[in-house]
């Protein structure tokens, strides 16, 4: 039977939301197929996890437990799924396109010498020769390309965070667990962690509930002391468009849109942002976007659930003083 690999990025038992969201969109692949989706799991002291992995839709867990592989490291990672997979020989690959995912799935497609799309977008079968359709931004991201892997196995992809959905969870749900065994050593590693350096507070657009994002019309860096501050109120975090990132505004980490973050929110909302189709790649996906802009013909207000034609200023600093007049601090 046929499979789709997910794999499971963890830290310290936490598991990146991706592979929920992979386990989501490999479930779909996998039913296309009449086959299974597998989950990867590797690490030390991780059989925890498995409840949650079932929860999230996996019909099956191959579980590689090794003090060496306590926490991630290039090589014997990349070692043990490419033993993996040269055993079991999976359809479909698929790993987050996170940093971590990003160096190992590179390695993985290497030493398994198959291809490896990275960054994908969009993922679905083709009904009639059953190969995995990749779809990417390509030459940046002026063009949408569809790109097939027909000659080699696994057909490889890296998916960026918050491109599909989370599947809903179904409790009390368990499939079929393998348990496998491999020889490392603290030599092969390579690297050892030492340590971490604290890490300085992060921008997690990504996974925010809220966000409050500026563009071209707001004018400057000081408008994104407003944002910042309506933000702060709703407990979101600050988005913004290309243009505004390269007028130095505010930093890259921001961007959202095809060459900057895929975001979810469950409200989004966009202060003098046109919303051409490149910002809108980012975003559309969001519960319920709410955009002021001062143009009615703005492309914004086509995708928009609440459009406000107006001055950004004047409607952000209504919110700010709503938001502080119900007491929210
Ligand atoms: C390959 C490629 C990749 C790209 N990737 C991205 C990406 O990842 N993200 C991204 O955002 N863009 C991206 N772009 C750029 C994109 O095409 C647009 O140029 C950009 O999104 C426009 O930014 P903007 O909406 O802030 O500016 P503009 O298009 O200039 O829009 C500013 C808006 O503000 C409104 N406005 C002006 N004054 C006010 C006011 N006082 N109050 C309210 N509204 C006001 C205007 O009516 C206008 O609609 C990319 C482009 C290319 C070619």
């Amino acid at each position: 039977m046929k499979e789709v690999w997910i794999f499971i990025e963890q830290e310290d038992l936490n598991i990146h939301p991706v592979s929920f969201e992979l386990l989501g969109i490999g479930k779909k692949l996998a039913m296309n197929l009449d086959g299974k989706v597998a989950a990867l799991l590797l690490g030390s002291g991780v059989k925890p996890l498995l409840e949650e992995i079932f929860a999230y839709g996996a019909d099956k867990v191959y579980i590689l437990e090794h003090e060496v592989l306590r926490y991630y490291r290039h090589i014997p990672y990349v070692y043990a799924l490419t033993h993996l997979a040269k055993k079991y020989r999976p359809e479909i690959f698929l790993i987050g396109a996170t940093s971590l995912g990003r160096d190992l799935a590179g390695g993985v497609a290497t030493h398994l010498e198959t291809g490896l799309t990275a960054d994908v977008t969009e993922l679905s079968i083709d009904p009639d020769t059953k190969n995995l359709l990749m779809t990417r931004p390509a030459y940046g991201g002026n063009i949408m390309a569809t790109i097939i892997c027909p000659k080699h196995r696994p057909q490889m992809a890296t998916v960026r965070p918050r491109v599909f959905p989370i599947p809903e969870k179904r409790e009390g749900y368990f499939g079929e667990v393998v348990e496998e065994k491999i020889e490392l050593s603290e030599e092969m590693a390579g690297v050892e962690r030492l340590g971490f350096l604290p890490k300085e507070k992060t921008v997690n657009l990504e996974y925010a509930e809220v966000i409050v994002a500026g563009g071209r019309g707001i004018g400057g860096k000081e408008g994104f002391e407003i944002l910042r501050e309506l933000a702060r109120l709703l407990k979101g975090e600050v988005g913004a468009s290309r243009l505004a990132v390269e007028a130095g505004w505010i930093s890259y980490e921001h961007q959202v849109g095809q060459t900057g973050k895929t975001v979810r929110p469950k409200v989004y909302l966009a202060f003098g942002i046109s919303g051409a189709i490149q910002h809108r790649a980012g975003m559309q996906n969001s519960d319920c976007i709410i955009a002021v802009n001062t143009d009615p013909e703005a492309p914004i207000f086509k995708i928009a659930d609440l459009g406000i034609i107006g001055d950004w200023k004047e409607v952000a600093l209504a919110l700010i003083k709503a938001l502080k007049d119900r007491g929210a601090s």
